[in-house]
């Protein structure tokens, strides 16, 4: 069995993860900088489509800090406490998965943001592997023609990408972690989804046999 796992709502609560972020802005900035920055959310945010914290940060820090954005914008993301953010039961979700076969977590997002939040997160060194794309879903079917195994199970809190998971590889399990900002989202087909679980922790006691 081959397990590919997300990572955000799913191994990690996003709205913990939030205000960590905005701790680290604090800290990183000080106080009266981190209102400028404030300001510079609200305008961007009026302006722009793509509204993703991330990016508006690395773009404040392009702006601010000509020279010196990738430091600021390192140093910020450095600061994020990612560990607090987890699921109480992600390290022995992941350890119980890895017991029953091989397990890789499937990400996407800001790739230098994603990057350093699994990397902070601690959770490498209980999986066989990160994978982590701008956009995981135009990835699906390549991965799993990479990992070539006969059983993949593949575990997300969005219906949307379960959805697009079993289109592109109809042999794919689907498992919703029906948790989070996404739990009331239904899948347009309820048949490409395999299995609903409440929370993270009822994988540790689901049969995948
Ligand atoms: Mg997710």
């Amino acid at each position: 069995m081959v397990f590919l796992i997300d990572f955000d709502n799913t191994l990690s609560n996003n709205d913990d993860l939030k205000d960590e972020l905005k701790d680290a802005l604090d800290s990183v900035l000080g106080k009266e900088e981190t209102q400028q920055f404030w300001l510079f959310h609200d305008e961007f945010r009026g302006h722009e489509k793509l509204v993703e914290f991330p990016f508006i940060i690395r773009d404040y820090c392009k702006k601010v800090y000509t020279e010196t954005w990738e430091t600021k914008l390192t140093e910020i993301f450095n600061n994020i406490k990612v560990k607090d953010c987890l699921y109480t039961k992600a390290v022995e979700v992941l350890t119980h998965l890895k017991s029953l076969g091989k397990v890789y977590i499937f990400t996407e997002g800001d790739l230098d943001f994603q990057k350093a939040k699994v990397n902070k997160s601690g959770l490498e060194k209980y999986v066989d592997g990160v994978y982590v794309f701008d956009y995981k879903m135009e990835k699906f079917k390549y991965i799993i023609d990479l990992l070539n195994d006969k059983i993949t199970i593949y575990i997300d809190d969005k219906t949307y990408n379960l959805e697009q998971a079993k289109e592109a590889v109809p042999t794919v399990k689907t498992v919703w972690v029906r948790q989070g900002y996404y739990k009331d989202v239904l899948a347009i087909n309820p048949d490409n989804i395999d299995k609903i679980v409440n929370s993270l922790d009822e994988l540790l006691t689901h049969d995948f046999s």
